[in-house]
């Protein structure tokens, strides 16, 4: 179900399955749309200081929650520290800083938005003094290459529990997949629709059609029986639940192969190594 979450190498649970607001507007737009996903069974979401929604998606939360009679502890909130933060004291002034916008007492999950060269070991410090003072629940990376996450590892007291890349099927992440598996390190899949550029695909459409589901259905289930972590994005209500409708039924082997076909090693969004 959508309350299904995996368990991060610290112990923490965390759903598999969330709601993405990059490019939600502050405001009434997002407080809609965190507050729709709520209703409909989303536990998770994920915004970052530099969505600039971190105050409308902490209302939504407090409505919702008065609203449903759910509690805090029932939902993950993931937010990231934005690159002109990177740095040890400054990721620290990031973290309360965006708490307050939120009005949260703590996080679930803290990310390293990008990996800034000469600057993320810091970050990552601060992330472990946060982690270690039980301020967060659980910290991570977004965006990083196996080359930063073994840079990371050489001087890192705690593994990152995640990592939050550009994932979907022309972007299958082989090399980062593999390794993050070996090491515990739990994938996260960002524009796991590839921010809409999928949905005309006849691979995709036909493996759609075969099993009565809408495209966005059959690549967010290829992302739950890959194991990754995925936060589909809308603000329509009607996709909201569509896009979580993804638990009644299984993609075979072969959908599976046919879809890892299509994979270009072709992102939408910016290199990691190149981001700036
Ligand atoms: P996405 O791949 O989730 O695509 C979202 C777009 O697809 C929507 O704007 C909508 O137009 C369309 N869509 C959604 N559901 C649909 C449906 N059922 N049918 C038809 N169209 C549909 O794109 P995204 O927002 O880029 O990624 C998801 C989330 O990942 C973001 O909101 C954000 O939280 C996170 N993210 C993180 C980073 C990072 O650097 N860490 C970067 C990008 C995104």
């Amino acid at each position: 179900s959508l309350q299904d979450t995996t368990v991060l190498h610290n112990g923490v649970k965390m759903p598999w399955f969330g709601l993405g607001v990059w490019r939600v507007e502050e405001g009434d737009e997002v407080i809609s749309s965190v507050k729709a996903a709520i209703k409909n069974g989303y536990r998770s979401i994920d915004t970052a200081a530099v969505y600039k929604n971190e105050e409308g998606v902490g209302e939504a939360i407090r409505q919702a929650l008065e609203e449903t009679g759910l509690t805090r502890a029932d939902l993950f909130i993931t937010s990231k520290v934005w690159n002109s933060d990177q740095g040890y004291d400054s990721t620290l002034e990031a973290y309360e800083a965006s708490l307050k916008r939120l009005g949260l007492e703590y996080l679930d999950l803290y990310l390293i938005h990008w990996p800034v060269a000469g600057k993320y070991k810091d970050t990552w410090k601060a992330l472990e003094k946060l982690y270690k003072e039980d301020r967060v629940r659980a910290i991570g990376v977004s965006n990083f290459h196996v080359h930063h996450l073994e840079d990371l590892l050489k001087d890192a007291e705690i593994k990152p529990m995640v990592d939050q890349v550009e994932y979907h099927p022309q972007l299958a992440q082989h090399a980062l997949r593999t390794y993050c598996k070996d090491q515990g390190i739990q994938l996260e899949a960002w524009s796991p629709l590839m921010q809409g550029g999928l949905f005309e695909n006849e691979v995709l459409k036909q493996i759609a059609q075969k099993h009565q589901k809408t495209v966005a259905q059959v690549i967010l289930r290829w992302d739950l029986q890959n194991e990754v972590v995925t936060i589909p994005k809308s603000v329509k209500e009607h996709r909201i639940i569509e896009n979580a409708d993804v638990f009644n039924f299984e993609l075979s082997s072969e959908d599976i192969a046919a879809i890892d076909e299509l994979n270009k090693d072709q992102r939408v969004g910016a290199d990691p190594d190149n981001f700036n």
